[in-house]
């Protein structure tokens, strides 16, 4: 089958089982650029399950690119709380400034100047916000189009971006696993997948959380939401760091989030 074909019999199952099997999620309710631009990068390093709550409450306390705009900064690093990498709660504020003012870039290169967006938040935006036909690839839908050796799948009809893309996203969440995929509940089994039944080895596993800088910046910024945090010699170097993320003040040996 050539690819163009193959392509278009992969997209076409994929959608329609998308449509029976695809997960309800808050984001897939709307088409606003800044509610996309919330979800995408709360989605960049934290898992869908605690997002979504996250994502939420987020809206209700600030519904527009506007009100996210006019809020303290020290009130957004600390509302990020919990949801780790806070370094993002910084650039979520500084893009909403830039969307309230001048509105969303429309091309993947003016998307990719705001800040914390990368090409790959920049092509969610694009397909999830704009309308328009690029597929966003991440890691799941990379696995998903790496085995089913579909990459010519990638390249979407007119106005199916959307749908392939959300479907590819599903599949490779709940049905196309790192270790153990489900080829039997899979729509590209009966489409000739080549890699149908087998198993991987496991990835390299993430390093522990308990102990790590990554646990220390999250416990002195939960502190210093609570109000000042007096530093000393074992966490001034985390304090230090955080500042020049732009997540804290330090000032005569004391560190606070930023404007408080
Ligand atoms: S058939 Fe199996 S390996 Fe192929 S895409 Fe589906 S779940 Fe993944």
């Amino acid at each position: 089958m050539p690819d163009t074909a193959l392509a278009r019999a992969f997209s076409t199952r994929l959608r329609r089982w998308f449509r029976r099997h695809g997960r309800d999620l808050p984001w897939r309710r709307t088409r606003d650029p800044y509610r996309i631009l919330v979800s995408e990068l709360m989605l960049q390093q934290t898992q869908v399950a605690r997002v979504v709550p996250r994502y939420e409450a987020w809206l209700e306390r600030w519904p527009t690119a506007r009100a996210l705009a006019d809020a303290p900064v020290a009130d957004v690093i600390a509302a990020w709380n919990g949801l780790g990498y806070n370094r993002r709660a910084v650039n979520l504020h500084a893009a909403a400034r830039i969307l309230a003012d001048e509105g969303i870039p429309t091309d993947l290169e003016g998307l990719r100047r705001l800040p914390g967006v990368g090409p790959y938040t920049a092509a969610a935006v694009a397909c999830f916000a704009l309308g328009q036909d690029v597929i966003p690839v991440d890691v799941n839908v990379r696995r998903v189009l790496d085995r089913a050796a579909a990459v010519a799948a990638v390249t979407p009809e007119p106005g199916q971006a959307y749908d392939l893309t959300q479907a590819l996203f599903d599949l490779g969440a709940t049905v196309c696993l790192a270790r153990v995929p489900r080829c039997g509940a899979c729509p590209l089994a009966a489409e000739g997948c080549p890699s149908r039944g087998r198993t991987y080895a496991p990835t390299r596993a993430q390093g522990r959380f308990e102990g790590s800088n990554r646990q220390r910046r999250g416990a002195l910024l939960r502190a210093a939401a609570a109000g000042p945090v007096q530093l000393d010699d074992g966490n001034r170097a985390v304090a230090v760091a955080l500042e020049r993320d732009g997540l804290v003040a330090v000032v005569d040996d004391t560190a606070t989030l930023p404007g408080r």
